[in-house]
């Protein structure tokens, strides 16, 4: 059967590659410290697993308006409005099957063939894909560990050309935690605003943030950044609710109206069970939230404190998400027992098969110098993970 030119052009995520040798080794009895979580290792707190058990006993079992019911956008307009200074109307937000999906619709109704997409790098892996889903080119901007994985407005300005149709932000980021600032936010804005450039800001680690920083949005800058910016958040992260898909994205009408069209003709509305769910996680009770933020805070300390301490590793201190990214340039050229190490990717495959520690190589974020950490993973495995490491980078010559 002959597949498709799109479906043909799909690469696979790298991340499952070591994530399905680790789960080989796992099952096979070996005792592999696994940092490759993309999730919280948190429970969905209970006061919002009660709402779905409620919505399941009273009915609400049916389709539900495409875009999300009533009630749920309300709770998402009240919530940007207070907690991000946004203004919209429940008809500018369309609720989906998790933030990637909302993603997806967007980059969907906004590109197309003969478009350039600005990637700031490190990023996130399916950006590059939905991106090239669409038709349009990505555009990699590589962000500088120096100025801590953030790109400038001269960076930005550079990579502009009369093509550039979006680009995507992502603060707090996934892989690196970087935050921007919002002054950052406002000289990126000002060069975007110029150029006209349509923004996709994936929020979604919003309340995953640290230091007393502030997440800022950029669509709150200026009137004019609110009608070229689609703003994507969701509950997965902020309440441990990854396997409940709900994500939502706020946008001016017209694009709401054409991604909720397209998700008409695709998935319909996301589960009702689920949006009532949602409702609970967004407008209920916080305190769930600041325990797993402390906890997070604690393990990251640990973190960047042990992989500075190495020689050769270079860690940034992320403000937000539960990732760390260290940087092991220095390494790169060095041996362990005869093997060279080139890159990340060489580094992970050491790592997992000498001493059962599954990290995730840069490449898969656009930056094969660094290797992803996550700390979604218990106090007692970070410990015994970091001890491996170390023996590792011990016997590099
Ligand atoms: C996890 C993640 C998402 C998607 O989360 P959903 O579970 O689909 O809501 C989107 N963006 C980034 C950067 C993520 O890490």
């Amino acid at each position: 059967m002959q597949l498709a030119e799109r479906a043909g052009n799909i690469s696979p995520s790298p991340t499952l590659t070591i994530d399905a040798q680790a789960k080989k080794m796992i099952a096979s009895g070996v005792k592999v410290v696994n940092f490759g979580a993309g999730e919280p290792d948190f429970d969905t707190p209970d006061n919002i697993k009660q709402a779905a058990v409620e919505a399941i006993n009273s009915g609400m079992t049916k389709y539900t308006p495409v875009a999300g019911t009533e009630e749920l956008r309300q709770v998402i307009v009240d919530k940007l409005a207070r907690e991000n200074g946004l203004d919209y109307k429940p008809g500018e937000i369309v609720v989906s099957a998790g933030a990637k999906h909302s993603l997806y619709n967007a980059f969907q109704v906004l590109c197309q063939a003969g478009d350039e997409v600005i990637l700031p790098a490190p990023y996130w892996v399916s950006y590059l894909e939905q991106i090239k889903l669409t038709g349009a080119v990505p555009v990699v901007v590589a962000a500088r560990v120096e100025n801590d994985f953030k790109i400038t407005a001269a960076e930005l300005e550079a990579a502009i050309t009369p093509r550039t149709k979006v680009i995507i932000l992502n603060s707090p980021s996934n892989p690196t935690g970087a935050v921007y600032s919002g002054e950052e936010l406002a000289a990126l804005g000002k060069v975007l605003e110029k150029h006209g450039v349509t923004i996709i800001s994936d929020e979604i680690y919003e309340k995953l943030i640290y230091d007393g920083l502030k997440h800022v949005s950029i669509a709150s800058l200026s009137p004019a950044l609110k009608e070229q910016t689609v703003v994507i958040n969701g509950v997965s992260k902020t309440y441990a609710m990854t396997g409940w898909r709900i994500g939502y994205a706020a946008a001016p009408a017209p694009v709401a109206k054409a991604m909720a069209d397209l998700q008409s003709h695709s998935t319909s509305n996301p589960t009702s069970i689920a949006q009532a769910a949602a409702v609970e996680a967004i407008r209920g009770d916080q305190s769930a939230v600041t325990t797993m933020v402390s906890e997070f805070v604690k393990r990251r300390d640990y973190m960047v404190e042990r992989l500075n301490a190495m020689a050769g590793v270079q860690c940034n201190r992320p403000g937000g998400a539960f990732y760390v990214f260290p940087s092991i340039s220095a390494l790169l050229g060095k041996k362990y027992q005869g093997t060279e190490i080139k890159n990340g990717s060489d580094l992970a495959a050491i790592m997992l098969e000498k001493a059962h520690v599954a990290i995730v190589p840069g490449v898969a974020f656009g930056d094969d110098t660094c290797f992803r950490l996550s700390y979604a993973v218990s106090m007692a495995s970070i410990k015994e993970g970091l001890d491996r490491i170390e023996k590792i980078l011990g016997a590099l010559s």
